[in-house]
């Protein structure tokens, strides 16, 4: 049975930077992720994609802020279940919860932060039979790397953004592009719907509207891909690849945390954002993608305040009587629990009364 203060469930953003928010407080944490790696979506979906709009970052890339949080939270010593998804929540006669995964492992903590974003990820397949068999054998739903796609022919399958955005960027790296796409009106943004017109228009990417992959053929790896065009005379398509990269976005599912008695609206997890970001059950938070509230945006930034919001309720449920008072880290500094410690200066710039 592993313990800890606060059990986090998702190792995206905002759990990682709840590891920061509770170390302040001295309490420590564990994280639950069904994903191999820390980051969520940062990490699966997009992580060599540039962020704008984290404050203080003019540009970050996403894989790089989730390397920084890592950094930033290493003195707190969180623990990690990862590659197993939280299947059941027990409440126990104290208030505490036991938290089981799909593998077995129990965890036991007073406070549970549900902070699942999407939920579990589960990518939209296309309806073909034996794609199964090429997954990952040059069958891919998210691109981690796009230098994984150099110098290959590679088919893109989708409408929206995901879709238009990497073909547009691997028109560049791989040494065939074709987007496919079931319909001529594509629903990504506009000028991503123009920059790949454009780039079919100089012979960048090759277009293929109102038709659909309907086929995966190859010996062990994907090595070519039927597309059946709407247009009868047009008929069927075979091209030699090296990839089919579906992209038709991810179903939001939260699995099994949608059967644990949680107030739920909308596939997300109603909260009290008025106080501590707390839901029906007492005891369990959920915070970032997963909440929901009047007003809500599902952005990194709304994810890291309420991560510091709810720390300071959960502390008053760890110790129970106990007053915490907030300090600025620039006045308390940052105290790890491997010793480490970031002192605040003690030159005065000017006193605010
Ligand atoms: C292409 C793209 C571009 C984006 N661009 C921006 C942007 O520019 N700016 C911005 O602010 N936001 C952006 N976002 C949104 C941003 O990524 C999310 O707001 C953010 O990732 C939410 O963080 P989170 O930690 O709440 O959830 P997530 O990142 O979704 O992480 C949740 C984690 O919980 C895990 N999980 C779920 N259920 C379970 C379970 N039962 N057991 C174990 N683990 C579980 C998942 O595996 C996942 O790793 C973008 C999103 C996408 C897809």
């Amino acid at each position: 049975m592993i313990k800890t203060d606060i059990l986090i469930i998702g190792a995206g953003p905002t759990g990682l930077f709840t590891v920061f928010e509770a170390g302040l407080l001295k309490l420590k944490c564990h994280l639950i992720d069904a994903l191999p790696q820390t980051g969520g979506q940062c990490s699966e979906i997009y992580p060599k994609k540039p962020i704008y709009d984290i404050p203080a970052f003019p540009e970050v890339l996403a894989g790089t802020l989730v390397d920084n949080l890592m950094e930033q939270i290493k003195p707190f010593e969180a623990g990690y279940t990862l590659g197993e998804r939280a299947e059941t929540l027990d409440k126990q006669e104290d208030g505490s919860f036991i938290v089981t995964t799909n593998k077995g492992t129990k965890h036991h903590a007073p406070v549970v932060v549900i902070a699942g974003g999407l939920g579990s990820f589960e990518p939209r397949k296309p309806l073909i039979p034996n794609i199964v068999d090429y997954e990952d054998k040059g069958v891919n739903y998210f691109i981690k790397d796009p230098e994984v796609y150099r110098d290959k022919k590679v088919v893109i399958s989708g409408g929206g953004d995901s879709a238009l955005d990497w073909a547009i960027f691997l028109a560049d790296v791989a040494s065939e592009v074709s987007l496919v796409h079931r319909r001529n009106e594509f629903r990504g943004a506009l000028d991503s719907v123009e920059k790949a017109r454009e780039l079919a228009k100089q012979g960048k990417i090759q277009l293929h509207t109102e038709a659909e992959v309907i086929g995966v053929a190859g010996d062990g790896k994907v090595e070519s891909v039927t597309i059946k065009h709407n247009d009868a005379e047009k008929g069927q398509t075979v091209l030699e690849v090296d990839n089919f990269i579906p992209l038709f976005g991810l179903s939001p599912k939260l699995g099994p945390i949608g059967s644990w008695g949680l107030e739920i609206e909308k596939n997300a997890i109603k909260v009290n954002n008025a106080k501590d970001y707390q839901t029906n059950i007492p005891g369990v938070f959920a915070i970032g993608d997963v909440n929901t509230y009047e007003g809500k945006l599902k952005l990194i930034l709304s994810g890291f305040h309420e991560a510091a919001v709810m720390c300071q309720f959960a502390y008053q449920i760890i110790n129970p009587g106990k007053r915490y008072v907030m300090k600025y880290t620039t006045v308390g500094g940052v105290e790890g629990f491997d010793g480490s410690k970031k002192v605040a200066k003690k030159e005065v710039v000017q006193s605010i009364s």
